[in-house]
């Protein structure tokens, strides 16, 4: 049993008047936030009806600020738990930067990471949120409230989606077709599919071809951001204005579903030698995919949510020039589902999570006080619990990505369990501290969704290959080469992180017979090193890498500058190294 105790120091401002606690009405109240708002007594309360201490106590203890929780209480009243709760929560999402993000420093801070580590709550390279069902993303603190009373719900959203990069018109839109109550993650994906429908790429034919070239090489015009698919484009001016955001979010093809078969063109300089593998989040900035596609030959991305693969989301874009037919998926196929990967959790998984599939792992986990309010929640209320702690703990579940470990008792996956889902062995990351473990596994590729991209290597390279692998990690792109059986030759590893060094070279030297070379940084792996290394092994075959998102996703506003932010403009030295590779193997 656990103390159900109240964190909150927030001082009372206000003179309580009543510690009657009104009966939560069964009829939901529809806000219009363009209608009168209820009649507000002298000192501010809705309808004059001044909420109970122990009521606002409730939501305290579910980690709002008291000012917040008073805030929502004025503004709505207190008669419809399932309201208030959709409004509080609802401030919390726009009280930070509303963008893909899971943990960005504010919200991480008050409830910052697993206390039975260092602590050392380090916001790089924060991944985006991923919604493997529909739970909105993120966040916390209480945020601007001037900033909150002026805008309207309506205005609030468009505004988020605007700072995410969407154009106004079509954040409208969305808006008009999911009403304006939904769930950003849905706006989003509102949008992206409106952008795919009016996209060349009809998924309705049984073929189709993806506009990859978008005209030649780097440099070119520039072109629109995404935006410009509503605003008039049509399939003749899809080479210059559009790349594909399916949605759903699965690529060119699925080891498992049926989908319309794609071919596609490569622009004449993006065919090999060598192949290349480029990763990064889905939901980058706006304009951020134009850029990297700009810089790799025009390639389209190829946008893809791991969830269609295994049993957690993860929503990434990949530029390759690798053939898309004939691929095959790592054997055997990855469980899909909770439960299929932890059957132990159905024990104490309550019939009200619908969640059959986890949000994109990330870089941090929950603290374990949010676990203890959420015991507290449960604990105080009744089996099933009313809607609106039942509405709490989802939020929270979903943010968090949480499983039911016990009655009542929620917490965030272990290390383990996360190598598992994203197809590593087992213990890869083990013995280098559990927030370090979180955290390059939170930025590590999905193994299986990544092997299935690669797997057409194994055949034109029978007798193995020689691997530059950029930003390297903790090698989910040799995990998965490995896992597909293809022999690495030769792999030279860029990567900053010690480690992260550390762990390839420990899986390296278990599993490997070929040479892996190991350089830390990015910067000084000048066109010299690169000649000296293609002299050495006679080239490369496959580049690969994901460069740091950290300016790219997260909800930290200070940081997120897209591609010319400190850490994701190192993708630069991506095409830069694969330009290089090119001209000297060209020479060759
Ligand atoms: N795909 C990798 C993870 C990529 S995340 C995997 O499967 O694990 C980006 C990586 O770039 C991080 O591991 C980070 O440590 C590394 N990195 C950051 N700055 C770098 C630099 N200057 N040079 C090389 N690697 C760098």
């Amino acid at each position: 049993m656990v103390d159900c105790i109240s964190d909150s120091d927030d001082s009372a401002k206000f003179e309580w008047e009543s510690d009657n606690e009104a009966e939560p009405s069964s009829a939901p109240v529809l806000r219009n936030f363009d209608a009168p708002g209820p009649s507000t007594d002298a000192n501010g309360w809705a309808n004059g009806d001044a909420p109970s201490t122990s009521l606002v106590e409730e939501y305290v203890g579910m980690g709002f600020p008291k000012e917040m929780v008073l805030k929502a209480i004025k503004e709505i009243g207190h008669n419809d738990a399932n309201a208030l709760l959709e409004l509080l929560l609802t401030y919390k999402v726009l009280g930070e930067d509303p963008t893909v993000g899971n943990c960005s420093t504010l919200g991480c801070a008050p409830q910052s990471v697993e206390d039975d580590d260092d602590g050392d709550l380090d916001s790089e390279d924060w991944d985006d949120e991923d919604d493997a069902d529909g739970g909105e993303p993120n966040f916390d603190s209480s945020g601007d409230e001037d900033f909150l009373q002026e805008m309207s719900e309506h205005d609030k959203k468009i505004k988020s989606l605007v700072d995410m990069g969407f154009p106004e018109d079509e954040s409208n839109m969305a808006i008009v077709r999911c009403g304006v109550d939904a769930a950003l993650t849905v706006l989003v994906d509102s949008i992206y599919a409106s952008q795919a429908a009016g996209d060349c790429n009809s998924r309705n034919s049984s073929h189709h071809e993806v506009c990859d070239s978008f005209g030649g090489r780097r440099n070119k015009k520039k072109r629109k951001q995404y935006g410009g698919g509503a605003q008039g484009n049509r399939p003749s001016e899809c080479h210059e204005e559009l790349m594909p955001l399916p949605n759903p979010m699965v690529g060119f093809s699925l080891p498992t579903a049926r989908l319309p078969s794609v071919s596609r063109r490569l622009p004449k300089q993006a065919t090999g030698p060598p192949f290349f593998y480029y990763e990064n989040v889905a939901l980058a900035p706006k304009g951020v995919w134009t850029i990297i596609s700009r810089n790799l030959y025009d390639i389209a991305p190829e946008f893809v949510d791991s969830k269609y693969m295994c049993a957690t989301a993860r929503k990434r874009g990949y530029v390759h020039n690798l053939p898309i037919e004939n691929r095959s998926p790592l054997l055997p196929l990855p469980p899909k589902t909770i439960f299929e990967a932890f059957p132990h959790y159905k024990k104490w998984w309550p019939s009200w999570d619908p969640r059959r599939q986890l949000n994109c792992v990330q870089t941090c986990v929950s603290s374990a006080k949010l676990t203890e309010r959420i015991q507290c929640a449960l604990a105080r209320s009744g089996d099933p619990p009313p809607l609106h702690v039942q509405k709490y703990v989802m939020h929270e579940c979903r943010k968090w990505n949480l499983v039911w470990v016990g009655k009542n008792k929620v917490a965030p996956l272990e290390p383990d369990e996360m190598e598992y889902l994203l197809g590593y062995p087992r213990d890869h990351t083990r013995g280098i501290g559990k927030t370090a473990r979180y955290k390059c596994l939170g930025n590590s590729f999905q193994v299986d969704t990544v092997a299935y991209h690669l797997s057409v290597l194994r055949d034109i390279f029978p007798n193995g290959l020689n691997v530059l692998s950029l930003f390297t990690g903790i090698g989910g792109g040799e995990v998965a080469l490995h896992r597909l059986g293809i022999h690495m030759k030769t792999v030279v590893s860029v990567e900053i992180s010690e480690v992260n060094r550390r762990i390839l070279r420990g899986w390296w030297d278990q599993t490997q017979t070929g040479t892996l070379i190991e350089i830390p940084d990015v910067q000084s792996f000048t066109s010299d090193k690169i000649r000296s290394f293609i002299r050495r092994f006679g080239g490369f075959d496959l580049i690969i890498g994901g460069s740091p998102c950290n300016n790219l996703a997260g909800s930290n506003r200070h940081h997120r500058d897209g591609l010319e932010g400190e850490h994701s403009s190192l993708f630069y030295h991506y095409p830069r190294i694969l330009d290089t590779v090119k001209d000297v193997m060209a020479g060759m």
